[in-house]
């Protein structure tokens, strides 16, 4: 189903106030976008989600252009730096979740504690060094990161997940924050949890390729 530019809008919108409704983030943090063309949709910057509406979003093009008088989320260069790294993202949900922001802060990978690790496509959800906000060397980071996983976290940030539709990046976020939250948890009973083997780590992604959320 093809959606026009002003339901696109309506979707991200809802989608922002879901993360925040459901405690997955807080505040004006984080920010959303949508591949458009040949470069996407982004809501704009620092813009309360409930006062939020479909003029408000800004369509940034693959050059990093945008109309003169809108204001793109201050995160535009690592939303586009996604798109371009991953062919197969079509949306990029960015937040604060707590504990993958704690994870992000104590510098560590998410390692394969659970088998729903592999939602991401690998073994771990890696980190990516810390860089100012909004800043292009940000955004390099984040290649070097997103290639390799459709979800990271950000060194004393956040964490960014990518997926094939809005609401498959969402589901991921979800998820990247309960692999947080239990891993915090086990940090606090013991400094090295069990994690799965690599091998068995394989046999799930080979699962996954016809898992996850499906959509209606
Ligand atoms: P924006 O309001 O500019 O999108 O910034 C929020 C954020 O999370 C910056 O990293
Ligand atoms: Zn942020």
């Amino acid at each position: 189903m093809d959606m026009s530019k002003n339901d696109l809008c309506e979707k991200i919108i809802s989608s922002c106030r879901n993360m925040n409704a459901s405690g997955l983030n807080q505040g004006t943090s984080g920010n959303i976008s949508v591949r458009l063309d040949d470069g996407m949709l982004i809501t704009p910057s620092g813009i309360a989600y409930d006062q939020m509406e479909a003029e408000d979003l800004v369509f940034v093009n693959g050059n990093g252009e945008y109309d003169a008088g809108k204001v793109p989320s201050s995160e535009w260069r690592f939303h586009l730096a996604c798109y371009h790294a991953r062919e197969d993202a079509k949306a990029v949900v960015h937040n604060h979740a707590m504990y993958s922001t704690i994870v992000s802060i104590l510098n560590k990978p998410i390692p394969a504690i659970h088998y729903m690790i592999a939602a991401a496509g690998g073994n771990e959800i890696p980190i990516v060094d810390y860089a100012t906000y909004g800043t292009q060397k940000l955004s390099e980071l984040v290649i070097a990161g997103i290639k390799n996983s459709k979800a990271i976290l950000l060194r004393h940030h956040g964490m960014i997940a990518t997926g094939e539709s809005l609401d498959k990046a969402m589901w991921l976020a979800v998820e990247v924050e309960a692999l947080a939250q239990m891993y915090v948890n086990l940090l606090q009973i013991t400094g090295s949890p069990e994690c799965l083997p690599d091998e068995e780590i394989k046999v799930v992604l080979g699962k996954f390729v016809n898992y996850g959320l499906r959509e209606k």
